[in-house]
């Protein structure tokens, strides 16, 4: 910021001395362009992330949300409405389509990286990562993730390795970074054989119990948790689904609203936390339209849980994003049947297709999982009732799913890809493929910097912003 010096002479003029100062700081608070002014800087940032979601996720979520529950939907209403709103495009640098791990170390590190990569560079180079950055700040750091916590999205964000495979590696990183908060699943690899999969036959957990830390495996201990450290896993792998949660697993709003309280407590510098929900992208690749809404609705509610946070401490910016799109999902309009091309026989993707979604019970991934690798007709028949009221399953979908035959080359877990195109074909919750596409993802950003966020960038560009933000004096 430039200072600009402002000279009154002489005895007996305060009064225009203090105009002139007025002046000066009013010219200074609407300098619209160039550096932020200091007030912009927020002490703590708040990353919401839903892993596979892009506008066209997030216009689900509004809308099924005003549908289905009568409820307004906090990323668009809120955060999209009153914050800035950005585009940011997210190949890698190997690939027009991106993985998660190319995507979240891009956001974290600024730089290109090849698919399947953790904030690792081609040429071998380790660039800092956002929470590096952080801690070297001072501020504290957290990590949320309803998949294991080592998995891609947060480990790019926190640490470094050659192939988001490296599980033990990632969890032998955290142990020495010490974030704050770490919840999610993935205990497998703190734990060795015959409790996990770690080959050194450490017990990590116990390692990061005489670091300080509360190590809590269940809702209910997490709740209890008092400590300003907590590491909590609870699940071996991924959590569950919403639609399947047993209740010994914390929700997603519960792990938020706990790493929020950790935050917080003897935080003099702030605190950046880093929270992902992964069903969103697993739901995606499944083409469970069922289990993807609920999973929205989850996600805003850790947003809403973030509002109230910041409510309380407007010092904090709210980014909610994610880091591609997944499953090409195209709700559309299409034919009841093939019995005739007219438009008489068209339906329109609206309320009554909601509410068939709405009696939906299970994920489509548990419904695989109940049916086992060689399904029976009896149990299949049985399951469709019981599970998707109101569903037809045609004698081509049955089939695929008896023989466990993949409907298309992009649609290669049959199963589950079945079921989604019985709900598709009565719903027309149609989705382009299995995997991720290069659809741009929204930014949202509300609080202190939010302006860096808004407009077309790149999401190297999503890096540099937090960078400006958590680096400045
Ligand atoms: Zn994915």
């Amino acid at each position: 910021m430039n200072i600009l010096w402002i000279r009154i002479g002489g005895p007996g003029k305060t009064f225009a001395r203090f105009a002139a100062l007025l002046l000066v700081a009013l010219t200074a608070a609407c300098a619209g362009t160039g550096p932020q002014p200091s007030s912009a800087v927020p002490k703590n940032i708040i990353i919401l992330f839903a892993d596979g979601a892009a506008p066209v996720q997030w216009e689900l979520g509004r809308y099924s949300s005003a549908q289905m529950r009568s409820r307004p939907f906090a990323v668009t209403d809120t955060i999209f409405r009153q914050g800035t709103l950005g585009l940011m495009s997210t190949y890698s640098h190997d690939a027009y389509v991106t993985d998660s791990a190319a995507a979240a170390s891009a956001m974290s590190t600024g730089m290109k990286v090849l698919n399947g990569a953790i904030s690792i560079t081609p040429d071998g180079k380790s660039p800092r990562t956002v929470m590096e950055a952080a801690r070297a700040q001072g501020k504290r750091i957290g990590l949320v993730s309803t998949a294991a916590i080592h998995d891609a999205s947060p480990a790019a964000f926190s640490v470094h390795a050659k192939s988001r495979r490296e599980s033990q590696a990632i969890v032998d990183q955290y142990l020495a970074l010490e974030p704050d908060v770490l919840l999610g699943g993935g205990s497998d690899y703190f734990l060795s054989a015959p409790a996990g999969k770690r080959k050194d036959g450490k017990d990590v957990t116990a390692q990061f119990r005489a670091k300080g830390y509360d190590v809590v495996k269940n809702a209910s201990e997490l709740k209890a948790a008092t400590g300003t450290k907590l590491l909590g896993l609870f699940a071996d792998e991924d959590m569950d689904y919403v639609i399947d949660r047993s209740p010994e697993q914390p929700s997603f709003v519960e792990m938020t609203a706990a790493a929020l309280r950790v935050l917080e407590r003897n935080s003099p510098n702030g605190f950046v936390l880093f929270v992902e929900n992964e069903n969103t992208d697993s739901a995606g690749h499944m083409n469970d339209i069922a289990a993807l809404i609920r999973e929205l609705w989850v996600f805003d509610e850790a947003v809403e849980a973030a509002l109230a946070f910041q409510r309380r401490n407007p010092d904090t910016l709210i980014l909610v994003t994610g880091d591609h799109e997944t499953g090409g999902l195209s709700p559309t309009y299409a034919l009841k049947d093939l019995s005739s091309i007219a438009t008489s026989n068209r339906f329109y993707t609206g309320k009554t297709q909601f509410e068939m979604v709405s009696r939906i019970t299970i994920s489509l991934g548990e419904a695989a999982e109940k049916l086992g690798k060689k399904p029976t007709a009896e149990a299949l028949d049985r399951l469709v009732a019981e599970h998707f009221p109101g569903f037809r399953l045609d004698a081509d979908l049955r089939e695929a799913i008896l023989q466990q035959r993949a409907l298309e080359r992009n649609f290669g877990v049959p199963t589950q890809h079945a079921l989604s195109r019985m709900v598709a074909r009565q719903t027309g919750f149609y989705w382009g493929t299995g995997g991720h596409t290069p659809e741009p993802v929204a930014v949202g950003a509300l609080g202190p910097g939010q302006e860096l966020f808004k407009g077309y960038q790149d999401n190297t560009d999503f890096a540099r912003n937090l960078y400006r933000l958590i680096e400045s004096k």
